[in-house]
């Protein structure tokens, strides 16, 4: 069993982030067998996550990660901070009655962000507020619809309609727009470390480069890895888009779309300033979408450029760069300094799948480019279940998922074919 990823993938080569954090020395790998009472695989938000709270209630827990905290989509995303979920619409009709409950748990998921960032002072450039823009007159109906659902269904009370999304942007490619004044976004590689010190702080064990080859299912599960082996009583596969053919059980369930970021030099602050007001974070609604936000050191991140297949950033950068100056020609003299991606856990219908293997075995993935905010919730109520308040976990797993088509295989041309249908439909304007 190998995993997916690859240390030297060059798909997190040159991130910014990287370059602008300093990581603590390494957590030692896992070498011999140990004892625990949770088992967490993964290292990244939600894996973190479930670590803190299970600590906090008493749990001695023990986190192996193949790479080292926030090597995964955690460290590399585009770092908005949201309410919601990628389809709101599949959760409202799936829960029914019980879709506000749990929309309400993805509006709690911003605000555990906010509150670990303050209580762990977590130093990670967290900035209130989130655009989404339309840029196409078919997609100005969508929003609101969007919108009125959510004040409507959900009682959300912290969004506001803009006719002319010109209003907080200073680009001539949007028409509306709708502003949310609770979301906002981060530096997501320091948030991640800032978790794990947290962990660490809190008595949690990480072992880094400690790649789970097998996991043995049972009353006591057993976690192995290259050198050693975690005896646990429960297990939190947190393991995401990377976790591959460890667990094809879950992995099927998921499709790893590669997503990619460029990082602008340094801008002058004035110009920086008046990109987007308020340097709020902007995405749009498109299905192969472009999103965006000035960093605290007055760079464009610009992100989007979805694919199914591997490509090199590099490659990617300048298609990348055309996108952005098709949003802010006003940028045409201003270098990209950083290019890089990653893979985005997305499942079929777009909504998370969280769920259970065997009753001490539990899984999360699927985020589907939400996951900034709602790994945290995720983490949380997944503590909370094995503590023995299963509520909120059950609740969210209920959502049914599919199996990606093709299998092994053919995933990547399946999904290929879907792509090149929406490419298809973008390009016609329908
Ligand atoms: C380019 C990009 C942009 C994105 N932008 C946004 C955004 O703006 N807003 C948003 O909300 N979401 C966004 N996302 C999605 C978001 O980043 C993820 O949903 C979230 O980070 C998932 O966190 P996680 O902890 O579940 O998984 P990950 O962060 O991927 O962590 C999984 C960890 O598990 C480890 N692992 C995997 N397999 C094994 C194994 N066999 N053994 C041991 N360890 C293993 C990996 O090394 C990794 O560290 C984006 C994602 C990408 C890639």
């Amino acid at each position: 069993m190998t995993v997916d990823a690859r240390d030297d993938d060059p798909l997190i080569r040159r991130s910014y982030y990287e370059a602008t954090v300093t990581r603590p020395a390494d957590d030692p790998p896992l070498l011999g067998t140990i004892d625990a009472d949770v088992c967490v695989i993964g290292a990244g938000f939600s894996g973190l996550s479930t670590a803190l709270d299970l600590r906090a209630k008493g749990f001695s827990v023990v986190v192996v990660d193949a790479h080292e905290p926030g090597w995964g989509a955690s460290g590399r995303n585009g770092g908005q901070a949201l309410v919601g979920f990628a389809n709101d619409h599949v959760v409202a009709d799936q829960l029914g009655e019980d879709a506000k409950r749990a929309w309400r748990l993805s509006v709690d998921a911003v605000g555990l962000l906010r509150e670990r960032i303050a209580k762990y002072s977590i130093d990670c450039d967290f900035v209130p507020g989130y655009l989404t823009v339309a840029t196409r007159s078919k997609r100005v109906p969508e929003l609101r619809a969007w919108m009125d659902m959510v004040e409507q269904r959900f009682d959300y009370p912290h969004l506001s309609w803009l006719d002319d999304a010109h209003e907080r942007i200073d680009s001539e490619r949007y028409l509306s727009g709708v502003y949310d004044s609770y979301s906002g976004h981060i530096h997501p590689l320091k948030y991640c470390l800032g978790l794990a010190a947290a962990a660490r702080n809190a008595g949690v064990v990480i072992h880094s480069h400690s790649p789970v080859k097998r996991i043995v299912e049972g009353d006591k599960p057993v976690v192995e890895t290259e050198q050693g082996a975690v005896h646990c009583r429960f297990l939190v596969i947190a393991g995401n888009a990377s976790i591959g053919r460890v667990l094809p059980r879950v992995h099927d369930r998921i499709a790893p779309i590669g997503s990619f970021i460029v990082a602008t030099e340094r801008m002058e602050p004035e110009l920086a300033a008046s990109l987007i007001r308020d340097r709020v974070a902007v995405c749009d609604n498109n299905f192969f979408l472009d999103y965006f936000r000035v960093s605290n050191d007055d760079r464009l991140l610009f992100g989007g450029r979805a694919t199914t297949a591997y490509m090199d950033p590099q490659a990617v950068s300048p298609v990348l760069r055309q996108r952005m100056l098709s949003v802010f020609p006003q940028l045409r003299d201003i270098k990209v300094e950083y290019a890089w991606g990653g893979y985005v856990d997305v499942t079929q219908n777009r909504a998370p799948d969280f769920g259970r293997l065997a009753p001490n075995i539990y899984y999360l993935q699927g985020f589907s480019g939400h996951g900034v905010a709602l790994t945290g919730v995720a983490g949380r109520i997944t503590a909370e279940a094995i503590a023995g308040q299963a509520g909120s976990f059950d609740l969210l797993a209920r959502i049914q998922h599919r199996r990606i088509p093709g299998g092994e295989l053919f995933r990547r041309p399946v999904l290929e074919l879907g792509f090149m249908y929406h490419r298809v439909r973008e390009a016609l304007g329908v």
